[in-house]
């Protein structure tokens, strides 16, 4: 039995289905085949808390076999040769990565490509040069790539952003300094936002381009991994770029318009988190009833305990909730909407939501809900850190506030 009401169109369902099984068979099973190496925050990383080169190995695997299956470029653009899918897709496929892999399988992570990291509508605008020498290996998932928005002095202020690409004969030189840069370390292009208008830039009227970076290019540099709250590694990393020659077929879409294509990479991020709190939140909550039904206390089993059941109604509540928004925005989108003020909602809902499921499954396990083997605090890690990626709560919230404020008051 359901509990959502909405038509799923058929071909949707058979996806979500077809790719359960690939999680099983090919994220799952390595897992297991792995256990020792990925189970162990020791052997993943480097002494520098880089992936080490088995579980980059093991990374690359899992992209290529789901592009191969038919799912990793679901969502890059037809013309680029991906699946073309729309929000819905995306929305429905990611919930169900975090549905059946948790925190624990983490490699399934890499079984969809993520907006950032891999095909995506972002590169839409990729040159036909690009597109004839370097994407067949981006869409095999045999090359992945990053995001390089986020500056020192500009995060949520996007528009501040300081990177330059001075024009030098018929290309550019790019210079500059990105931070928080997710799969950076590992990835063989950057996405990298520049400025090349400063005065249209500095006015806040664009100014403002999209380059394709190979991250082995003269000048670029990964300066230093981030090691992030919760993890004895990092997937994020400050970069530094000193005249990097960019030639034409490096530019992403047109000239001095390029926020706009960040801009629906964060869109599609929004999609994506919301989606992963919605799947990690009924991970937790499936994973606490359950818990509730085995552990005793007092002679008696902990689901006869109000005291430790209401806070898991509480959690269905919030999920169910989430759950409808998602679908719903991923809707509205798909016809063309900018939605704005429903995907601020959805996402910034969505995130608080999936973080409370998990905390108040750690309460329902106890001590247990602590240790390593539960994976409940990699879930509560994932899910925190998402209430700043891709727009803070408060940001969301602005603009929430902005739509609000213009007239637009329909919930
Ligand atoms: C796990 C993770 C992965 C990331 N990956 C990437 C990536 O791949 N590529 C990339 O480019 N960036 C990435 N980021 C960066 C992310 O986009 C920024 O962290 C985010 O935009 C916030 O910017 P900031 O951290 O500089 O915070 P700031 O913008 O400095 O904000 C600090 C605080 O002030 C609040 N605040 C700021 N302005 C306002 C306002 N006007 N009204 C109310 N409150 C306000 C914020 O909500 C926040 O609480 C990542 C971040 C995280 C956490």
């Amino acid at each position: 039995m359901s509990a959502i009401a909405f038509e799923l169109p058929e071909e949707l369902t058979a996806l979500c289905e077809g790719l359960s099984a690939f999680l099983r068979t090919e994220v799952v099973g390595r897992h297991q085949r792995h256990a020792d190496l990925l189970d162990s925050p020791r052997r993943l990383y480097d002494e520098r808390g880089a992936y080490s080169p088995e579980v980059l190995a093991l990374i690359q695997e899992v992209r290529m076999a789901s592009a191969r299956a038919g799912y990793y470029a679901m969502s890059a653009p037809e013309s680029l040769g991906g699946g073309g899918l729309g929000h819905l897709a995306y929305f429905l496929a990611w919930q169900q990565v975090y549905r059946v892999c948790g925190a624990q399988y983490w490699l399934g992570h890499h079984a969809i490509s993520h907006w950032a990291k891999g095909p995506s509508p972002v590169l839409l605008g990729l040159t036909e040069a690009f597109q004839r020498n370097h994407l067949a290996p981006l869409m095999s998932g045999e090359h992945s790539m990053c995001f390089a928005l986020s500056e020192p002095g500009a995060g949520s202020d996007a528009l501040a952003i300081k990177t330059r690409a001075e024009r030098d004969g018929d290309g550019w030189r790019l210079s500059g300094s990105k931070i928080w840069t997710s799969n950076s370390p590992y990835a063989q292009y950057a996405v990298v936002f520049a400025v090349t208008d400063a005065e249209a830039a500095a006015q806040r009227k664009g100014g403002i381009s999209a380059f394709m970076v190979p991250t082995s290019s003269p000048g670029f540099q990964v300066e230093r991994l981030i090691h992030m709250f919760g993890h004895a590694g990092s997937d994020e990393a400050l970069l530094h770029m000193q005249d990097v020659r960019i030639e034409p077929w490096q530019l992403v879409g047109e000239l001095n318009k390029g926020f706009k294509i960040s801009m629906k990479g964060v869109g599609l991020g929004r999609v994506y988190n919301t989606a992963r709190a919605v799947g990690l939140g009924r991970w937790a909550l499936e994973m606490a009833v359950e818990y509730t039904k085995v552990r005793s206390t007092f002679g008696k089993k902990i689901s006869e305990y109000q005291g430790v059941t209401f806070p898991l109604a509480d959690s269905a509540m919030g999920l169910h909730a989430a759950h409808l928004m998602g679908l719903n925005v991923c809707q509205l989108l798909d016809r063309g909407q900018p939605a704005l003020k429903e995907l601020s909602m959805t996402k910034a809902f969505a995130v608080e939501q999936g973080r409370n499921a998990v905390d108040r499954a750690m309460q329902t396990h106890g001590a247990m809900g602590f240790t390593n083997e539960m994976y409940l605090a990699d879930a509560f890690v994932a899910l925190r850190r998402a209430n700043v990626a891709d727009g803070t709560g408060e940001i969301l919230r602005n603009t929430i506030v902005k739509q609000l404020l213009a007239g637009d008051t329909d919930v």
